[in-house]
């Protein structure tokens, strides 16, 4: 049973509370069973379950309820990593639509993936272009009524599966981050190629994608040319929150698993939770969830009042994916030789971690967005 007392914080209002428990009810009875190996399949599965059941709307609703957004993230990742992702991307894939799309684009994408038969998809990041990532080269030209693409994205999640992805591309009306346009590109585009399936410790749907005159109309680009870089950067405010959310799932249950295997594993005549070296362990595994829960949830609901909330979202993914990075390391330490036996709940936290300290920015690039602010107007 998961610790709520959180809950009670006035972050939140009734309405939060009562989406997480029925959410957790419905994950208990859904989510247990393992997802197979079949990893694509198993996220088709996922959307649509999360479609019927009702929870993808709060990842493509009109106005976000960050709060929502983060306490099903959290709930879902406390179950089921792939859920987790698989309503993540929903979220993602679906954000530029959401926040400058047209009515008729709005009315098409976000019903659909709302509902769950369609799949979304992020295309920002380059060989070339990670972190530095208005260095991206994938060019579109305007050809008549349509744009033609030539480049490539890689690191793309559900790329493979989805139905659409939003996609960043050079148009060139100015340098740098200026010169940037986004687009909607469907899978059966001319010119479209899932170049490289990429298998990765912690198994998503991921892929390179290559565009080779790829031709999409002029109908498809989202918003007006030239802001490409301000929607890819307005999407990532809203659900960069959301990943400290899931950091948050993860950090839960390797609490629970850590709580669990102390209590239970008998040693020297006692049992592992009698000793002060693992009281000390469980402590700070404890202050860790609790310091990045609020962080995270001071940003959400700051979002939610409708205020900026760059820096504050920048603490919150750092120091969510951090913490729950060691505290998962310290719950594996607790089970031993068991912890790095495949199938065992530890060890698979520790795998689904990891990217999540790398990807919608590394933490190297979240304290340059912190310390960007603090030093912003000062002289020198
Ligand atoms: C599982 C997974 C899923 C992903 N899904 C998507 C997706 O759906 N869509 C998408 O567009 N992208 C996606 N990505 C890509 C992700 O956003 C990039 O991997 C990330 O931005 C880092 O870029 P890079 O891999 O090119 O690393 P690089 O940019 O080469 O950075 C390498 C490392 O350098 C360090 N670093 C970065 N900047 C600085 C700095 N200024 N000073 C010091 N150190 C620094 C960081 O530790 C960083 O990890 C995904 C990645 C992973 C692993």
């Amino acid at each position: 049973m998961a610790d709520r007392n959180h809950l009670e914080w006035p972050f939140f209002e009734q309405r939060h509370r009562t989406l997480e428990a029925e959410l957790d009810q419905w994950a208990t009875a859904n989510l247990s069973a393992a997802h197979g190996h079949d990893v694509d399949e198993a996220c088709r599965v996922l959307v649509r379950q999360l479609g019927d059941a009702g929870w993808l709307q709060y990842a493509v609703a009109g106005t976000i309820d960050t709060r929502a957004v983060c306490l099903i993230r959290e709930t879902l990742a406390r179950h089921s990593g792939l859920a987790d992702f698989a309503f993540g991307m929903q979220g993602l894939g679906t954000g530029a639509i959401n926040l400058f799309g047209s009515s008729a684009q709005k009315q098409n994408y976000l019903t659909r993936a709302g509902k769950g038969p369609a799949i979304a998809a992020f295309a920002l990041s380059e060989p070339h272009a990670g972190s530095d990532v208005a260095a991206l080269r994938c060019s579109a030209r305007l050809d008549g009524d349509h744009y033609i693409l030539n480049g490539e994205k890689t690191w793309i999640s559900n790329g493979g599966i989805a139905d659409f992805y939003v996609l960043f591309a050079r148009t060139g009306e100015a340098p740098g981050s200026r010169g940037i346009t986004a687009f909607i590109v469907e899978p059966d585009a001319p010119g479209f190629q899932v170049a490289e399936r990429i298998e990765v410790i912690a198994p998503h749907p991921l892929a390179r994608l290559v565009f080779q005159d790829c031709r999409i109309p002029v109908s498809q680009r989202i918003g007006v040319p030239g802001q490409g870089f301000k929607i890819a950067m307005s999407t990532l405010d809203v659900f960069r929150t959301s990943v400290a959310a899931a950091a948050l799932g993860f950090a839960r249950r390797a609490m629970e698993e850590a709580l669990r295997r102390a209590t239970t594993r008998k040693m020297f005549g006692q049992t592992l939770a009698d000793f002060q070296l693992t009281q000390a362990k469980l402590a700070d595994m404890a202050t860790g969830i609790d310091a990045a829960a609020l962080l995270t949830y001071r940003a959400a609901w700051m979002r939610d009042q409708g205020r900026r909330v760059t820096v504050e979202a920048a603490m919150a993914k750092m120091t969510a994916t951090e913490t729950a990075q060691r505290v998962i390391d310290r719950a594996l330490q607790m089970f031993g030789g068991r912890g790095v036996k495949r199938g065992e709940i530890v060890e698979s936290l520790y795998r689904e971690i990891r990217a999540l300290r790398i990807y919608e920015g590394a933490t190297e690039v979240q304290k340059l967005i912190v310390a960007r602010e603090l030093l912003k107007g000062r002289p020198g």
